[in-house]
């Protein structure tokens, strides 16, 4: 992408712009972001998302703006960086949050569901990223965060389409952190483990009983909060982690270490009571 040059509302604050940013872990992000001092914004397809995301984000004081886009439409995309372009004259940091899923076997997904999956986690990330590029070539310090889940180096069963697009994202994480280190843009990745939002709630988590035997295999015993999430992606933007590129952080309790021996005594009846 060629750089068109800064527009005429150059902004003093660094700006951050959150693909998904009105719901869930992306909200969290931006009001973590909010509070290190961005300017933030939002960017999905929900009308809806974006209006509560927008007025909880704007509690915290700063500027946000909200720009209704699928990420898996690159002209869309090309135009909601040229907005940001022409409306704060900078980009600072791209949060590649946006995702869908739906658990199913393999076998059951069919052609649109996978595309549907694809487009938004692997094709999104790279469309948003392209178009990304020659705002943050001109911002010093500039990074991008892209949300993974620990399949992706892992093993997917039921969620196959989500486990290749994160697989996906990943090498491209490790080979735009090779490419645009010339250019001063740092590429990392955060892995979150499972974190109760009111989407996961609706889509995953269903039942308490199955939070408490999902967090029975975590050996620090329980689920994230988005809180934790957020913490993460602001570390790996700020300028703590300026030598840090190429990397993937599992913010996840060490669940995808897994318990090994200790799960396997425990569900005989015969573990130690860890
Ligand atoms: P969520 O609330 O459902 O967030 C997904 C967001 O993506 C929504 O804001 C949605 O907004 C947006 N989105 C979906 N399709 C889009 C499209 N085509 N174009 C633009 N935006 C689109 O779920 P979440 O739990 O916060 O997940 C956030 C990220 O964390 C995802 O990358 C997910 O894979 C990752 N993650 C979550 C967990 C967890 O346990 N929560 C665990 C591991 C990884 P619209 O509907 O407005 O488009």
């Amino acid at each position: 992408m060629e750089d068109p040059g800064p527009g005429p509302g150059r902004s003093d604050r660094p700006l951050a712009l959150i693909t998904g940013g009105g719901t869930g872990l992306g909200r969290a992000i931006g009001q973590r972001l909010a509070r290190s001092g961005y300017d933030l914004v939002i960017a999905s397809r929900s009308a809806d998302h974006l209006a509560e995301g927008g007025r909880r984000l704007r509690e915290g004081g700063g500027r946000v703006a909200e720009i209704p886009l699928d990420v898996r439409k690159p002209e869309e995309v090309d135009a909601a960086f040229a907005r940001v372009n022409r409306e704060f004259g900078r980009l600072d940091l791209l949060v590649n949050n946006a995702a869908g899923n739906f658990v199913a076997p393999a076998e059951t997904i069919s052609p649109n569901g996978w595309r549907a999956v694809v487009g938004i986690v692997l094709d999104g990330t790279f469309f948003c990223s392209r178009a990304a590029f020659p705002l943050l070539a001109r911002s010093p310090g500039a990074s991008i965060v892209n949300i993974v889940a620990s399949y992706a180096w892992m093993a997917g069963p039921g969620t196959a389409h989500s486990a290749a697009a994160k697989a996906g994202v990943l090498a491209l994480t490790r080979s735009l952190a090779v490419e645009w280190a010339a250019r001063g843009i740092r590429v990392n990745a955060v892995a979150p483990g499972p974190v109760r939002t009111e989407g996961t709630d609706a889509r995953l988590w269903r039942s308490d009983a199955l939070v408490e035997e999902i967090s029975r295999g975590i050996p620090l015993g329980r689920f994230g909060t988005p809180e934790e999430i957020a913490e993460a992606v602001e570390f790996l933007a700020s300028d703590r982690a300026r030598y840090i590129t190429g990397q993937v952080l599992a913010v996840d309790g060490g669940q995808w270490l897994g318990r090994g021996v200790m799960d396997l005594l425990a569900r005989a009846g015969d573990g130690p009571s860890r």
